[in-house]
């Protein structure tokens, strides 16, 4: 079905084609654009400033935790690409190599950064000589490339922006410590900034970053009731201070390999935000995260005093939001829809009868509620109020869908059924990986992870649904994205 009035028109319902409905979203908003580079796109300046509130967040977090900033080279040489084993072999098929300088060609091939992980290690091993220099703690905000096959806009793109955290430890317990310490940070940064619940959990081993000891991951569903990995943190043990011979003197004088942590989060967030919030109408932005919170529509703009009413309230409310005032030429009507489009989370209609009777007309985007406020005042705090009442909002009603779409298989057979429903299946695993593949040919669905909140599951007397071996784990699969 498609959407008749006005400025939404072109708009395709979620529930009739969803991946439809999800670049219509993207473009209609105009958060990105599509490029002539296949699987990359052009960030528009709304999905930049969204993306610059993400970066601005989880940077100061980060400096407050103590990470450095630096800035690595686009290019790694093939030669370190091959340094760990694992690592090469699950990148190898996303790599993307310069071949030819100017008309030469090259000696060696240089492959556009996947991640740097390589690089950060060669780096590492220059400068951690002693223990008095660790913990290295070092994160990079830059561009990554991966081959990818099936792109879709944020979600999956050739070309991706994010940050990645490299650390390097003197133990373990060290590592692991600020690999969860990362975790949950993320979490904080997707549920009390983009109002995304998560299940937060370790991957299996098939599905780990290659080359980690463990990855953990936050995973959260879409509308649509497919999963998404939204972030990872991967606890690399020493395999990396071994493959690139990074070592320090200990206190006793004795040489140790250090443990290193690597940990991203990217533009795929925004993709994720959009599934998981917008409508019909179009995009829905958390009132966190949105650049402007607040729209001010004047209606009868052309009338004496109208569009001095608005950039009254304009700078009444700055303290409190982000406010424009759409003084365009447009119809009404149609800055209705497209405020709608665009996901400010509340807009403020305002016309020559509101100004008569000291009022304002306040348009909730979440719910579309609407509500008649006095213009005096109290009208900041009413606004600021609305704004953390709609963020909770979004984010208990996306985990009220989560949970409902969280169910437990206890056969073969109902698992199959709940997985082509749609929604995140707890089903018992004897951890074999043969199981895993088995799933995936069949119903085209992935362990997402061992959550924490089932890791002290009673597993007594049950059994791996396919294989009948005593369960391990109790694990969340899905198809996913
Ligand atoms: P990784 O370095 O493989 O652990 O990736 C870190 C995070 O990047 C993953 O957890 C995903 O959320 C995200 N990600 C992976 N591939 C892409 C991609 N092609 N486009 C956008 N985000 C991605």
């Amino acid at each position: 079905m498609v959407k008749k009035q006005g400025f939404v028109k072109q708009i395709t319902s979620r529930d009739d084609d969803f991946a439809k409905w999800y670049t219509d979203v993207c473009l209609k908003s105009e958060l990105c654009d599509y490029s002539s580079v296949k699987g990359s796109m052009v960030i528009r300046p709304t999905g930049t400033a969204i993306w610059e509130k993400i970066r601005d967040v989880v940077d100061s977090r980060l400096k407050e935790t103590g990470h450095q900033n630096v800035m690595m080279p686009l290019l790694v040489p093939e030669h370190l690409l091959l340094k760990e084993a694992e690592h090469v072999e699950g990148f190898a098929p996303e790599v993307a190599w310069v071949t030819m300088g100017g008309e030469t060609e090259l000696s060696e091939r240089l492959a556009i950064r996947p991640t740097s992980e390589v690089l950060f290690c060669e780096h590492f091993k220059t400068v951690i000589h002693s223990h008095r220099d660790l913990p290295v703690l070092y994160n990079q905000w830059a561009n990554v490339m991966r081959w990818e096959k099936n792109t879709r806009p944020f979600l999956r793109t050739t070309e991706f922006f994010w940050q990645e955290g490299h650390t390097c430890h003197v133990s373990h317990e060290e590592a692991e410590k600020e690999a969860l310490m990362i975790l949950d940070m993320y979490v904080d940064v997707c549920e009390n900034m983009l109002a995304i619940p998560v299940v937060t959990g370790v991957k299996s081993e098939s599905e780990k970053f290659a080359g980690a000891e463990k990855t953990y991951t936050n995973e959260t569903l879409m509308y649509d009731g497919k999963a998404l990995q939204i972030n990872t943190s991967h606890h690399l043990g020493d395999h990396f201070g071994k493959a690139f011979d990074i070592t320090y003197t200990d206190k006793e004088g004795k040489e140790q390999f250090v443990y290193t942590t690597s940990w991203g989060l990217t533009t795929r967030t925004i993709g994720g935000m959009i599934m998981v919030h917008s409508d019909d109408r179009g995009l829905v932005l958390p009132p966190r995260i949105a650049p402007t919170q607040v729209i001010i529509i004047p209606i009868a703009q052309h009338k004496e005093g109208v569009l001095d009413k608005a950039d009254e309230l304009k700078v009444m409310l700055s303290d409190v939001a982000t406010i424009k005032v759409d003084d365009s030429d447009k119809q009404p009507g149609w800055k209705f829809s497209e405020a709608e489009m665009k996901g400010y989370p509340i807009r403020i209609e305002m016309g020559p009868k509101d100004i008569e009777s000291n009022q304002v007309v306040v348009v909730r985007r979440d719910t579309l509620e609407k509500m008649t406020v006095p213009f005096d005042d109290t009208l900041p705090t009413v606004i600021s109020e609305l704004l953390e009442t709609i963020h909770h909002d979004m984010l208990a009603k996306a985990r009220k869908r989560q949970e409902e779409k969280t169910r437990v298989a206890t056969t073969k057979e109902e698992f199959n059924r709940l997985i082509e429903e749609g929604g995140f299946v707890l089903a018992p695993w004897s951890g074999d990986e043969a199981v895993e593949e088995l799933i995936k040919e069949q119903t085209g669905a992935t362990s997402r992870c061992w959550s924490f909140d089932h890791q002290q599951d009673d597993l007594t007397g049950l059994k791996d649904l396919w294989n009948g071996k005593p369960a391990q784990y109790m694990m969340h699969w899905a198809k996913a994205y």
